[in-house]
């Protein structure tokens, strides 16, 4: 048993099961043991990679994207910027067109936070998108929302039910809640997440306001196309692994609906692509090319990664890219 998993099991001993987004909260973000708080989880030798991490091709096409619509006074924020490594990719594309955002980093964790001050010396840190000043902002944001807390739901013969966290011989079990008077868009298995919509509908919110664009990558799917079982997933050292057995030890993530998102962003422009066709479209083929014939010896890795970051059956298709713009202005990548 970790030590949080004897925490949560006394929480649920003295006040009863917890729903999986609590579950969750607990597991990414206990101020001692949460997976984000105590460690540094990207990387080969970590849990999980994510594209900046495979190559700097990725962030150096999200620069070229910002770059399309920056003007001067624009803040660039980043959530859940991990090691700081797409910007700091973004930004070397950015300061060779003489542009110079300023730039703003929410991030709750202290060692990523220390992480990503290695990699952009002179960001601002916010724990809350609400600290960013006022203002026209371009936000970025690359498997952020899967790391935020959701609930999950499920349509049984006597109604709506809510998955939880319970004790089953002393041990953590999922269960379901009595029955909720729940009127979901859809039957079968429904997912929900508070915080991801808030932050969502803050950045809707400024971007109608004070003018500017977004950019969402994330693994996530259309509506019509919805998974028929739960979306909670555990990641340990790249292998999917039982949710309940390590807490704290344990990468958590959900996919997102691209299509509930777009919902979100009513009354702005957006556009929603698969990775690949989106980084296809930015250029990526070129980019690598032109790194390819710079470091001959590089030939295979630079290749590989391409693999990686756009084939259908790797990360082309299960990911997707969604940008949002205040102004129907023109939009490379889509
Ligand atoms: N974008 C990075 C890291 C993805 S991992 C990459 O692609 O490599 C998720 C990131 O979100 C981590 O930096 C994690 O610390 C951060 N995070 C998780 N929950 C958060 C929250 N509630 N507020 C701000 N950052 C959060």
């Amino acid at each position: 048993m970790t030590p949080l998993a004897r925490i949560i099991a006394e929480q649920i001993a003295a006040t009863g099961p917890i729903s999986v987004a609590e579950y969750m909260r607990l597991c990414l973000g206990h101020p001692q043991h949460g997976y984000y708080t105590t460690r540094d989880p990207l990387g080969e030798a970590g849990d999980f990679t994510t594209a900046p991490e495979i190559s700097q091709m990725f962030g150096e096409m999200i620069g070229l994207w910002i770059a399309s619509q920056w003007h001067e006074g624009t803040r660039l924020v980043e959530l859940g910027p991990g090691r700081g490594t797409l910007m700091a990719d973004a930004l070397r594309v950015l300061r060779g067109a003489d542009m110079a955002p300023e730039v703003w980093f929410v991030e709750t964790s202290p060692v990523l936070r220390e992480a990503q001050a290695g990699r952009v010396g002179d960001a601002r840190w916010a724990t809350m998108l609400d600290q960013v000043p006022d203002g026209p902002l371009i936000a970025i944001a690359n498997e952020f929302f899967d790391a935020l807390p959701v609930r999950e739901y499920l349509e049984t013969p006597q109604g709506w039910r809510e998955r939880q966290v319970g004790l089953i011989e002393d041990k953590l079990g999922f269960g379901l809640s009595s029955p909720l008077p729940l009127r979901p868009e859809a039957p079968g298995w429904w997912a929900q997440s508070v915080e991801a919509d808030a932050i969502l509908a803050e950045i809707a919110n400024r971007l109608r306001a004070d003018g500017g664009a977004a950019l969402i990558i994330d693994y996530g799917y259309a509506s019509a196309d919805r998974p028929a079982g739960p979306t909670l997933q555990a990641l340990r050292s790249h292998a999917p692994q039982d949710p309940l057995e390590a807490p704290g030890e344990t990468d958590l993530t959900w996919l997102q609906d691209f299509d509930h998102m777009r919902k979100l962003l009513c009354g702005l422009h957006t556009r929603v692509s698969g990775q690949g066709a989106f980084l296809a479209a930015m250029g990526i083929g070129q980019r690598a090319a032109k790194l390819a014939a710079a470091t001959p010896g590089a030939a295979d890795t630079l290749a590989d990664a391409l693999e990686r970051l756009t084939a259908p059956e790797q990360m082309g298709t299960l990911f997707k890219v969604l940008a949002v713009s205040a102004t129907d202005r023109p939009m490379p990548g889509f």
